[in-house]
């Protein structure tokens, strides 16, 4: 939408934070507040409709763990503006302050993925590629849910069917592995292992395994285990997240209160 172009006099590039799939991304300054800026290396018509479509999507999207879209410039070279959380990855962030962070706050973080995802259940859209690399640190008490780049809207009853290669095997559902099946039901066995990361100070799920035994192993009931700062209320959920057949899953408004049951809000104010 218009609302969503700006213009390039009023964004300074700065250093680079990072290799995205398109091309560098930037910090930098825009009116008034800190932005980081993503490039599109070899932008040709074709693949500036592809790095322009996460922000499409993104445009439409309003939720405060959610990474914010400031905007987008169209013109040569085209640049996607948006937020700049200065903390950078969730799984970085975790491995840098795995002393400091405790269960509460992990649960805090947990809890405000979830309810990232039950917003984008509510618009039915899939995610599909829910893993702690993919969400940003705002600040020590506020994550955002990034990288819509695999984000399709789906229709009631539907799926998406992907084409692509570069699939995370390792987070995914059984039937995203055997049919690539991807529905809210599949976010949602994600989501489960992101949460595992996240208790897991980011360590790579099944990191003991190939990727081509990943579904034999699901098909004969092996999870991941709990990991051990993990509460066992919160494992008995994520169990709950992997049951085989999608329709056993919760759905993400359901695990929102669960979490929030789970996280002992006597002890720490959860609210946003
Ligand atoms: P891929 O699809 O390969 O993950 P991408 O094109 O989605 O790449 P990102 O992973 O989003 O690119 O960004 C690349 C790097 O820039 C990452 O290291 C990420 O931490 C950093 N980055 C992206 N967006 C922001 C932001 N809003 N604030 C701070 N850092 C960011």
């Amino acid at each position: 939408g218009a609302k969503c172009r700006i213009s390039r006099d009023d964004v300074f590039l700065g250093r680079i934070l990072g290799e995205g799939f398109f091309g560098e991304v930037h910090d930098g300054t825009g009116e008034r507040i800190r932005v980081a800026v993503k490039t599109c290396k070899d932008c040709s018509a074709d693949v500036k409709d592809k790095f322009l479509s996460e922000a499409d999507l993104m445009k439409n999207l309003n939720h405060p763990h959610i990474v914010h879209l400031i905007g987008v410039i169209e013109t040569d070279p085209v640049w996607i503006v948006m937020e700049l959380y200065e903390h950078g990855e969730l799984g970085n962030y975790l491995v840098e302050q795995q002393y400091n962070l405790s269960t509460a706050m992990l649960t805090l973080y947990c809890l405000q993925i979830c309810k990232a995802l039950a917003y984008l259940e509510g618009l039915n859209m899939v995610h599909r590629d829910i893993a702690v690399r993919n969400v940003l640190v705002a600040s020590p008490e506020c994550v955002k849910l990034g990288d819509f780049g695999l984000s399709r809207y789906i229709d009631e009853q539907e799926y998406y069917k992907a084409s692509l290669s570069r699939l995370p095997i390792k987070w995914m559902a059984p039937e995203s592995i055997n049919f690539r099946r991807f529905t809210t039901a599949s976010d949602v066995w994600m989501f489960g292992v992101c949460v595992w990361e996240v208790f897991s100070t980011a360590q790579q799920p099944f990191f003991w395994l190939e990727n081509g035994q990943v579904i034999n192993q699901l098909e004969s009931g092996v999870r991941l285990p709990k990991p051990q700062s993990c509460p066992p209320i919160l494992y008995s959920l994520l169990t709950r997240c992997w049951a085989y057949e999608p329709h056993g899953r919760p759905n993400f408004s359901q695990l929102v209160c669960s979490l929030r049951y789970s996280a002992a809000p006597s002890t720490h104010p959860l609210e946003d």
